[in-house]
């Protein structure tokens, strides 16, 4: 199926992009996929076979995002572009030229990745640390060391 075989080389590029960040394992939310309405790709069935396919690896949770780019044809009479259709055969409505120029719309490549990168100790260090920051306590330990060291020294004293 063409949807799977796009997926093959989506995963085959994004085990290649996690090479680049090896040791650590990056954390995908988002892949954002570029799709010309020319490649005959249905976009639905490209983002469930791509949820399939990443559900038990380390993409797993990875949205699938598709930009679909129209398809965009020069006419070589004027120069100019237009929508082709295939209701018109593809033809240029300005000069009726046959398509044999695509300017756009054959695209499927990654744009981008909302990734993060952490170790896997990482996260819940930096999140107890926010979390303590973010509590009113700290301005609260201050009194204490000094209540500690004087029932310390009572207690020595005594
Ligand atoms: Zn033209």
């Amino acid at each position: 199926m063409h949807e799977v075989d796009m997926t093959k080389c989506l995963l085959l590029s994004m085990n290649q992009w996690k090479q680049q960040h090896a040791p650590v394992i990056p954390t995908v939310q988002r892949v954002h996929l570029q799709v010309g309405a020319f490649t005959c790709v249905e976009p639905d069935q490209l983002v469930f076979t791509w949820g399939v396919a990443v559900q038990d690896s380390w993409l797993a949770g990875a949205q699938l995002v598709i930009e679909s780019l129209p398809l965009v044809g020069r006419c070589l009479q004027c120069n100019g572009t237009y929508a082709p259709s295939s209701a018109a055969a593809y033809r240029s409505p300005c000069c009726d030229q046959p398509l044999e120029e695509i300017v756009s719309g054959r695209e499927l490549r990654i744009r981008s990745v909302d990734y993060t990168l952490a170790t896997t100790t990482a996260p819940p260090a930096t999140l107890s640390a926010q979390a303590h920051a973010s509590a009113p306590d700290p301005a609260q330990p201050l009194p204490y060391p000094a209540s500690p060291t004087t029932s310390l020294a009572a207690a020595h004293a005594a």
